[in-house]
């Protein structure tokens, strides 16, 4: 069997889950489920970025242990991703032995291939970003991310990697696999950083005890960004399993925010082309999410809790919702007033009311079986078709919305088709019998075919169509 690895990024556990965090999770689960669902063996790793020194100041104000501040949070992360139906198999925590072993390994070979020298950093760091600064990053002086606080000058001893080394090799292997960086909008985007020339980067920190001693100089510890990309390999046997990296490495597939395509499409490939591992197949650089053509952000205080989003109409209400209506890759808007206008339109009236009418058509006419008598045309059939074409391209090439809408062709194509057959009209004449009977059929077969599609976006609802017992009456013509 095909196997697919994909990962999403880790969080940091300093704050919660919100609806942007919450988007990645959802859109990256729906691409788990259609490879699951198109027969792939399927790896779906998801995580929490522990390593950080917001991590650790926040457990101290808390008066917590730091890792028991992270034992706590992996608990919040976890809840909140089963409540949005995420199914992720494994769950990586940046403190586990499993990941200190992979991070271990990989920067020993990246120093054992000479491209980790020892160096002082002088220059702007933000805490909040975790991030050595330029100059040119500063907006008057401060990290226009966190503008009210200002970055700290430090002096330290620091082993730099050698990325600057990598700039032919990155822009050979972009022009090799255009596939690489998606979408196309942010390949560009990196393409011209790589091109316009890179410099070494810091990938450790003196004097600080949060965090993954270098091997060769355990009074260091690896820098918190290096130390996270390592998740993706460690979690499938970096350094402590050769037979299970050699099964699921590299990568098919990494799901990140627009705002870390440096980090993933640059700095992480060039570690492993340093460390001589493969490289990952793909990167997907995904939008951010607005609330009602604004910024979320905490400071604005208008974070939305996604478990409030799907306690308002349900899960799959909000997993629609953010799969349908945004262009996976682009930005997207948020507001209450659309979310619960579309749950009316999609939900409850075409997908709902549809399954519902349909069902009581066939038990009211049919005893609920239904068996195709051959008399009438194949137009439903044949949509049916076509949309399954349509909708494999788009979830193959990562347009999600594309493929909801291309389900939802189908469902509004068999609307269309119960008001223009009446199969109510047809049920008064005893002439029209067989016709009636394979109108239902085609109806219902149309209902199959979209919940199947749908499985992948809304799951509960899905299986709720699909389930043998019965709401659909489709109980012969269940997926086997
Ligand atoms: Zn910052």
């Amino acid at each position: 069997m095909t196997r697919f690895f994909l990962t999403t990024a880790i969080d940091y556990v300093n704050s919660q889950p919100h609806l942007g965090t919450s988007y990645e999770k959802i859109c990256a689960d729906v691409i788990a489920r259609y490879k699951r669902l198109c027969g792939f063996d399927t790896l779906f790793l998801m995580g929490n970025d522990e390593h950080s020194q917001n991590v650790f100041k926040k457990a101290s104000e808390e008066g917590l242990d730091p890792l028991a501040y992270c034992d706590r949070m992996e608990d919040v992360f976890r809840t909140a991703w089963r409540r949005l139906d995420v199914s992720f198999d494994d769950f990586i925590r940046t403190t586990e032995p499993r990941h200190k072993a992979g991070v271990t390994d990989l920067v020993k070979r990246i120093y054992d291939a000479g491209d980790i020298y020892e160096g002082v950093y002088e220059g702007w760091y933000c805490v909040s970003c975790e991030e050595f600064k330029q100059e040119k990053d500063l907006a008057d002086g401060n990290c226009p991310l966190h503008p009210t606080l200002k970055p700290e000058w430090i002096r330290e001893k620091n082993y730099f990697f050698r990325l600057s080394k990598y700039q032919q090799p990155l822009l050979d292997h972009f022009a090799a696999h255009p596939e690489f960086m998606q979408p196309d909008m942010r390949r560009n985007e990196i393409l011209r950083l790589i091109e316009s020339g890179l410099i070494d980067v810091s990938v450790s920190r003196a004097g600080q005890s949060w965090g993954i001693p270098l091997p060769w100089d355990p009074g260091s510890v690896v820098y918190v960004w290096f130390d996270a990309l390592i998740n993706y390999a460690s979690a499938v046997g970096l350094g402590h399993d050769p037979q299970m990296f050699a099964r699921w490495w590299p990568a098919d597939l990494h799901v990140i925010g627009k705002d870390i395509t440096r980090f993933h499409a640059v700095i992480w490939p060039a570690m492993l082309m340093a460390a001589q591992l493969p490289v990952p197949r793909q990167i997907f650089g995904h939008g951010f999410m607005t609330l009602n053509g604004q910024r979320m952000s905490k400071t604005l205080g208008n974070l939305i809790d996604p478990g409030d989003a799907a306690g308002r109409l349900g899960t799959d209400t909000l997993r629609l919702y953010l799969v349908k209506e945004v262009a996976f890759g682009g930005d997207g808007d948020f507001s209450w007033e659309r979310y619960d206008e579309r749950y009316n339109v999609d939900l409850a009236n075409n997908l709902g009311n549809l399954v519902s009418r349909v069902t009581t058509m066939a038990v009211r006419y049919r005893q609920g079986r239904l068996a195709p008598t051959g008399a009438g045309s194949d137009q439903l059939a044949r949509l049916g078709e076509r949309v399954i074409a349509d909708y494999r391209r788009a979830m193959d090439g990562f347009a999600l919305h594309e493929g909801a809408a291309a389900a939802f062709r189908l469902i509004d194509a068999t609307n269309e088709f119960i008001a223009a057959t009446s199969p109510w009209a047809l049920a008064k004449d005893a002439a029209s019998a067989d016709r009636l009977t394979q109108v239902l059929f085609d109806a219902a077969e149309a209902i199959r075919l979209s919940a199947v599609l749908l499985l992948p976006i809304i799951p509960s609802s899905g299986r709720e169509i699909l389930d043998p017992s019965g709401r659909a009456g489709t109980r012969r013509h269940a997926p086997t």
